[in-house]
């Protein structure tokens, strides 16, 4: 089955520009080097039935209301969540207005997370989560512990545990496509996962080490072993402007920016990813 992702935003925690840098990348012209918090949309058409268009988003951050502005959101079918940090989760609440909708067609938006990202969720929106919420226009949402694999309307969303610092938190594959957002590791069962990709999507943050994000260099060492067709670069930090690093990466490997939109094949996740 065939479906489109789109980047709708490919910065770090901060964005980029950062607020009070003045470095070249925050003061750059070109819109490539302009990155809101991290998140992507995948659309798909329903094969059997009226061929309805499904709607799933990975992390709902900061910049959520914006970016369903910017790309015409008007359903959204479940939300996948890599991790509960800000930038991730802040927007949470703007699925309100969506979620009445997709609410009065039959049931709450699925969210999924897991153990550790569900409570945090819960706590931080407690006045959506808690049993004894009494704000009546809260958002029709349902908190859903992740299993090893998700279907949604026919795709199937399998599990790819990463390392970010000492946090084990959620990566996707659905069909030929995988997500790793907040990387500084993965584990070796987690590549058993990653095996006959068409299109990898992978956090890379800077050139400098940081506690909880691999570099640059390192994920393009990744990206080179896990050999997909094609690789992203994602959860970009204001040290690397888009024109002259992607000059410098090699072919395949690309930075992703706000925006852009690919074509992804749903078919089933591999059949050998059966590791633990
Ligand atoms: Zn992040
Ligand atoms: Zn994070």
């Amino acid at each position: 089955m065939d479906g489109v992702l789109t980047f709708m935003g490919t910065g770090t925690s901060t964005g980029v520009p950062t607020l009070g840098c003045n470095c070249a990348v925050c003061r750059s012209t070109d819109t490539h080097d302009r990155r809101l918090r991290p998140s992507v949309l995948l659309r798909w058409r329903e094969p059997a039935g009226d061929g309805r268009e499904r709607v799933v988003v990975i992390d709902t951050g900061p910049d959520f209301r914006e970016q369903a502005l910017r790309n015409g959101l008007t359903r959204v079918d479940a939300v996948f969540y890599t991790h509960s940090h800000a930038d991730h989760i802040m927007g949470l609440d703007d699925l309100r207005p969506l979620s009445f909708a997709v609410f009065r067609e039959g049931g709450p938006i699925p969210l999924y997370a897991t153990p550790l990202a569900k409570a945090t969720i819960a706590r931080v929106f407690d006045y959506t989560f808690s049993p004894h919420a009494t704000y009546p226009l809260r958002a029709r949402v349902e908190l859903h512990e992740l299993a090893e694999r998700v279907l949604v309307y026919g795709v199937e969303f399998l599990r790819v545990p990463v390392m970010h610092g000492q946090m084990r938190i959620a990566g996707y594959r659905f069909g030929r496509t995988a997500y790793l957002t907040d990387v500084s590791g993965i584990p070796e069962a987690s590549f058993e996962r990653l095996v006959g990709l068409d299109t990898l999507i992978l956090s890379a943050l800077r050139h400098k080490p940081h506690p909880t994000h691999a570099t640059l260099e390192q994920a393009v060492l990744w990206a080179q072993r896990i050999g997909a067709r094609q690789t992203w670069f994602t959860h970009i930090s204001h040290e690397l402007g888009h024109e002259e690093t992607n000059r410098t990466l090699p072919d395949g490997i690309r930075l992703a920016y706000d925006g852009l939109s690919i074509p992804v094949d749903l078919g089933t996740a591999s059949p050998t990813a059966e590791a633990a």
